[in-house]
């Protein structure tokens, strides 16, 4: 066995411990692998073991590993685009991925719609909120949130499917699951309204069980998987 599955095998342990330990529905749960900065090999030792949801953060090194994915055959993996986006690489973004994690303002969200090609169906996508109350950090405000959310409801090649959230980085569970249960509870105020929301994307390598101790629905994990990543070739997202 190489080093990645290896790595999703005790993943997955890990998840099906906290699914009984938190009497989740293991179902309702998906892995989503992040695969920034790494080859198109990796991706596909992940694949071979069955994964089939993939996140990438940065639009030109993504839309050439997907474009070489697909000449390849691998059509039944979903991608997801988690990074910051400048208006710049909403083109890019609409064409390539299935879903857009990190919408978070109304100018994108714009563009995305104008740009996402005829023939396709609506590109699936979930807000970012800032959860963390760090300034630097890119998200919606909650207090942004309706205007955005109605925004993109009226939008004909959108599909908002939920919410997704990064945690400060931090030791401290306890801050890390009062900002989880925040965007929970948005979530559930939205789906008392939206009842077809069924993405809460929230949980990363360090804080994956406290994100499925507090409901998440999608843990986006890269590091666990794939080892940490090199930087060589860093482009503005
Ligand atoms: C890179 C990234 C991840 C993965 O983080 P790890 O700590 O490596 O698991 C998750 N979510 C977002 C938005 C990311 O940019």
């Amino acid at each position: 066995m190489g080093q990645i599955s290896d790595n999703l095998f005790h993943i997955h342990q890990d998840l099906d411990l906290c699914f009984d330990k938190y009497q989740r529905d293991p179902t309702s749960i998906t892995l989503l692998c992040v695969s920034k900065t790494k080859p198109i090999a990796s991706i596909l030792e992940a694949y071979q073991t069955g994964e089939r949801h993939f996140g990438e953060s940065y639009a030109h090194e993504a839309d050439s590993k997907i474009k070489e994915l697909k000449e390849a055959g691998y059509n039944d993996i979903v991608w997801h685009f988690i990074g910051p986006i400048q208006s710049n690489k909403t083109k890019i973004i609409a064409t390539y991925f299935d879903i857009v994690e990190s919408l978070d303002r109304i100018k994108i969200a714009e563009r995305l719609d104008a740009q996402r090609p005829a023939g396709l169906k609506p590109l699936d996508v979930l807000v970012q909120v800032n959860i963390s109350e760090e300034d630097q950090k890119s998200g919606c405000s909650f207090e942004d949130l309706p205007a955005l959310i109605a925004f993109i409801q009226q939008k004909e090649h959108l599909n908002l499917r939920g919410l997704m959230g990064i945690a400060k980085e931090t030791d401290n569970s306890e801050e890390i699951e009062n900002s989880f249960m925040a965007l929970k509870n948005e979530f559930d105020n939205y789906r008392k309204q939206y009842p077809h929301f069924d993405i809460l994307s929230m949980g990363m390598t360090h804080d994956m069980e406290s994100a499925i101790k507090c409901g998440s629905t999608e843990v986006r994990i890269g590091t666990a998987i794939f080892g940490p990543r090199e930087y060589k070739h860093k482009e503005n997202a």
